[in-house]
């Protein structure tokens, strides 16, 4: 359903006077509503499941996955009101005596973007914050995982009325709609120029953005290292929803002497997940539309494929593929790979893999997989990511309290646990004086004595 700029505008304003009426700031209130979402997510679990593997073809256990929003949820009910809580800081000697605190307060009426890949927790993940921070929130899914989207939206307006929570399914034409409108904030998670596209948007209403985006996300292997786990790790997080991850490795830079080693191991490990034939796999999941499938198709030209490389348009099934003789300059090195396609390139030295990497624009993530805590050192001090993996890939987007988001290309701001909550909330900064003790030093006329005071204090 599309829906009109009049009727974008209508909900909005609606949402505005709900709002206003400042029912969603108790804690009591928002506390409620995360365990309606919570109850309701946790009575739908198969429903998701089915949804997801209709539209991806997900595995179940992939699926999962996604129903860790879940736990987020918990995990918010359990912090609300120690995140809530008004934080005192120091008011300094000029403002004695005085209280300063620092109010998390909501932002008001909020905008989450979601894309298809992981298309349910890419939703209810932002709004567990927009809710947790006393939001309103106008939802949009993504038109390209459709069974998700009518799934999400029968589950947003079964528990929440659209004053509160507004639903709406469509495509670009309605995600157009909702940029030419005034929000308090939008979190957009989806690709790069699509971003750039929401904050240029945002800019002429001067409206704050949290931009999830995506990128090419590095995995430099050390020779120092221990090659079966590493194969394992690099080889499920790849190869999961398909390499349909925003921090899948997108490409792997492994040490020239353990290169062949790490694709035999690699090779070893995509046999044992999914079998001599990945298509008959119940655990590897499908490209998400033609679209995709003729992109992906096309980079497998890219080098020698030594593992894989099968398709079949009319299932959108691509082959687990790991090609080797990549260059930095073949056609899948230019763009985030997206897909179940894993280039090997090789380096002699970590300073040529530090330089590989800081060429390109600055990743989502960046795996390390080595047992050298001298390289471990350099590779964090030396890049620049939105998040860093030692020897593990994926796993970092679980960690309740770190917070998750680019830097450079790969985005803006972040969020998950208490970050969701400070990203969806205005750090109101509130100092109260008191009409006792009110001294005159700042007080005309000045006196010599306080400038020679205040000269030796700040150098102090
Ligand atoms: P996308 O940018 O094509 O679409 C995302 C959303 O934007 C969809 O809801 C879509 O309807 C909407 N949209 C499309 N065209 C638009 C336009 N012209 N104006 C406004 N909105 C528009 O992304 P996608 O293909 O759904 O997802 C894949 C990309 O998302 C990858 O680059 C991936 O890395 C990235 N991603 C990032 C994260 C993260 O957390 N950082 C998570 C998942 C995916």
């Amino acid at each position: 359903m599309t829906i009109t700029s009049y009727s974008v505008q209508s909900f909005v304003d609606e949402q505005r006077k709900f709002f206003a009426s400042g029912v969603t700031k108790s804690y009591d209130f928002r506390l409620q509503q995360l365990k309606k979402l919570k109850e309701a997510i946790a009575l739908r679990q198969d429903k998701i499941l089915e949804a997801l593997h209709q539209d991806l073809g997900k595995p179940n256990l992939e699926g999962c996955f996604e129903l860790a929003v879940i736990s987020e949820i918990s995990y918010a009910i359990k912090n609300l009101k120690k995140w809530m809580k008004p934080k005192r800081v120091s008011a300094g000697i000029e403002n004695f005596p005085a209280c300063a605190k620092i109010h998390s307060e909501p932002l008001g009426v909020v905008l989450i973007i979601g894309p298809w890949n992981y298309p349910f927790t890419l939703m209810i993940s932002p709004l567990i914050g927009a809710i947790a921070s006393g939001n309103c929130a106008m939802l949009k899914p993504s038109e390209i995982a459709p069974h998700t989207s009518a799934l999400l939206t029968e589950l947003i307006r079964d528990i929440f009325p659209p004053e509160y929570i507004c639903i709406q399914e469509g495509g670009v034409e309605l995600a157009q709609e909702l940029l030419a409108t005034k929000f308090d904030h939008i979190f957009f998670t989806g690709g790069t120029k699509i971003g750039q596209i929401v904050m240029e948007a945002a800019a002429k209403q001067l409206t704050p953005v949290t931009l999830e985006l995506g990128g090419k996300s590095p995995c430099i292997v050390d020779k120092e290292t221990n090659l079966k786990i590493t194969a394992k790790r690099i080889t499920w997080g790849k190869f999961i929803n398909a390499g349909q991850t925003c921090i899948a490795p997108d490409y792997i830079l492994v040490h020239q002497a353990i290169k062949q080693e790490l694709i035999q191991e690699i090779k070893q490990c995509i046999h044992d997940f999914f079998g001599d034939s990945p298509a008959q796999s119940p655990d590897f999941a499908r490209i998400i539309n033609h679209k995709q499938f003729d992109r992906l198709e096309q980079l497998l030209d890219s080098g020698n494929i030594i593992v894989g490389g099968k398709t079949d348009r009319e299932n959108k099934y691509i082959a687990p593929t790991v090609l080797d003789n990549v260059t930095l300059n073949s056609p899948v090195m230019a763009e985030e790979i997206f897909g179940p396609i894993m280039p090997i390139l090789e380096y002699t030295t970590l300073d040529e893999a530090i330089k590989i990497v800081n060429s390109k624009p600055k990743p989502l993530a960046l795996y390390f997989f080595s047992t050298n805590s001298d390289n471990k050192k350099r590779i964090l001090h030396e890049t620049s990511s939105g998040g860093l993996c030692f020897n593990e890939t994926i796993m970092q987007v679980g960690v309740k309290d770190l917070p998750f988001g680019g830097v450079g290309d790969s985005g803006i701001g972040a969020y998950h646990g208490k970050t969701s909550f400070d990203t969806f909330s205005h750090q109101k900064a509130v100092l109260s004086r008191f009409f006792w003790g009110d001294l005159d030093w700042r007080y005309a006329p000045y006196s010599e004595k306080m400038v020679n005071f205040f000269k030796k204090m700040y150098t102090k």
